[in-house]
């Protein structure tokens, strides 16, 4: 380790920093964040930095650098663009001690400035000691889009209340009691902006010595591939003690969850109620036991999910939950396999129809098979004869184009593409199996027109995206 990381306080201390232009600029930034009281030496301001020295944000010396000028500071920057310049500050300030820092120059610097995740107060700094920047700032930004947004906020709320508990309780149940806290409900409450609930969750939960109830987590997974997840599940999925997932969930997303956790595999043929009811039980009691549970479901989970079920059950036995999104196959099917799900030409509006109810024979047919629309079918593949000859007689037309996308979003997908009457022999020959969806319309047809130019390779961060994020290496 060639460095130690340490966090200055610069509040109300002086700050030097010698130059005027864009670097310089992004450094006073900085330091007017810690409240630092910063003087400029350059001849001449950039204009952001003569903007704030006209509203006496900072003090500007139009001279040229002289070492007498460092008198007092704690702290001193050398971002000038003349080398000359930037080592006479640096020996100026090392002669008098003073933590120096000068741009492009690990040598002459005393300390190098970090990329930095800014949740205030929570700080995170990331260096790669001068080795690469770039890498530094990609890291910096896969932890950005790991915290939470309100994090700050939330280590606000836990600052403002450390005196009454510890009033409260004893060391050993206060850390416990923190614990709990951070990764309850009164801590979910402030991540989604709801400070009032969240300083009543933590009076009660505070009066109740910490034994707060647990909780259940409904979170879509999203078609299947893993960087479809989102961020909250993904929070979330770090939080749960205990993972109950379908027959739908890949491992590759199992493995995104926290690595301790519990997992329960609860896949079930579909319209099972008795695996229904098993699920719901175990949900009340696991939540009453003071887990946490995450019920991770395909897609998302209130699209023919069975999550409406599973909330109204937690809801009559008391259990706080709480909902998070997840794109549903048709969405990502329609992505992945360049369908256009409604289209200003083609589509003006898309149905999501279950394929048992196809095969209960409870659906609107002439309603379905109306031109200028989408219909998507969840659950067709064994419906999917059925399926094309409703259609057929309700009007559709032989050569309405359709779709069956197998897998989406997987390594293994499969798009097969046909007009709606050949589609089931299609089907047939080619063994399509679930999970698969139908997509019927004409919007269908059209990314087979559509010639794509190939992408570059993908990475979850490009670096060139994180350079234009980040202004601090
Ligand atoms: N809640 C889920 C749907 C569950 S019903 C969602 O929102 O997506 C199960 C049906 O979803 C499957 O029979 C299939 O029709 C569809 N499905 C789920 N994942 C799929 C995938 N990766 N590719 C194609 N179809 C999928």
């Amino acid at each position: 380790m060639d460095y130690l990381p340490v966090f200055l306080r610069l509040a109300g201390e002086a700050a030097v920093v010698v130059g005027g232009g864009q670097v310089a600029a992004r450094k006073v930034d900085w330091l007017l964040k810690t409240g630092a009281r910063v003087t400029v030496v350059a001849p001449e301001l950039a204009p952001g930095l003569a903007l704030r020295a006209a509203r006496g944000e900072l003090t500007h010396l139009a001279q040229p650098f002289a070492p007498a000028g460092l008198a007092g500071a704690a702290a001193v920057i050398a971002a000038s663009d003349d080398p000359g310049v930037n080592a006479a500050v640096a020996g100026a300030a090392r002669a008098r001690c003073i933590p120096v820092n000068v741009v492009d120059s690990a040598e002459l610097s005393s300390f190098i400035f970090p990329a930095i995740v800014d949740r205030s107060p929570i700080i995170v700094a990331v260096s790669s000691a001068g080795a690469s920047p770039v890498l530094a700032r990609r890291v910096r930004a896969q932890i950005e889009a790991l915290l939470p947004e309100r994090l700050g906020a939330l280590a606000r709320f836990l600052g403002a209340r450390r005196t009454a508990v510890r009033r409260a309780l004893a060391p050993g149940a206060r850390r416990r009691f923190w614990e709990r806290l951070i990764n309850g409900r009164a801590a979910g409450e402030v991540l989604v902006g709801n400070e009032a609930a969240a300083a009543a969750t933590f009076a009660r939960e505070l009066r109740a010595r910490g034994d707060a109830p647990g909780e259940v987590y409904l979170i879509g997974a999203g078609p299947g591939d893993p960087d479809l997840l989102t961020l909250r599940a993904l929070q979330l999925l770090q939080q749960a003690d205990v993972i109950l997932y379908d027959r739908l969930v890949p491992d590759a997303i199992l493995e995104r969850a926290r690595r301790d956790a519990e997992r329960v595999f609860v896949g079930k043929e579909t319209g099972d109620q008795t695996q229904q009811s098993r699920i719901n039980e175990l949900l009340v009691s696991l939540a009453r036991a003071g887990r946490r549970v995450a019920r991770l479901k395909g897609g998302d989970g209130y699209v023919f999910g069975r999550g409406g079920e599973e909330v109204e059950v937690l809801a009559r036995a008391g259990i706080p939950y709480r909902v998070v999104p997840g794109i549903t196959a048709a969405l990502g099917a329609a992505a992945a396999a360049d369908i256009p799900l409604t289209h200003r030409d083609l589509a003006h509006s898309v149905t999501l129809v279950s394929g048992h109810a196809a095969a209960e024979d409870t659906l609107d047919w002439r309603a379905l098979a109306r031109p200028h629309q989408t219909v998507v079918f969840y659950m067709a593949v064994a419906q999917l004869p059925r399926i094309v000859a409703r259609l057929r007689a309700a009007g559709a037309a032989a050569d309405l184009p359709a779709a069956i996308v197998e897998r989406a979003t997987l390594p293994a997908q499969r798009v097969l593409r046909a007009p709606l009457a050949s589609l089931a022999a299609l089907a047939a020959r080619e063994q399509v199996a679930a999970p698969a969806l139908l997509i019927v319309g004409e919007v269908t047809a059209l990314a087979a027109a559509v010639a794509r130019a190939p992408l570059a390779e993908y990475a979850p961060l490009a670096p060139a995206d994180c350079a234009t994020i980040g202004a601090v290496a």
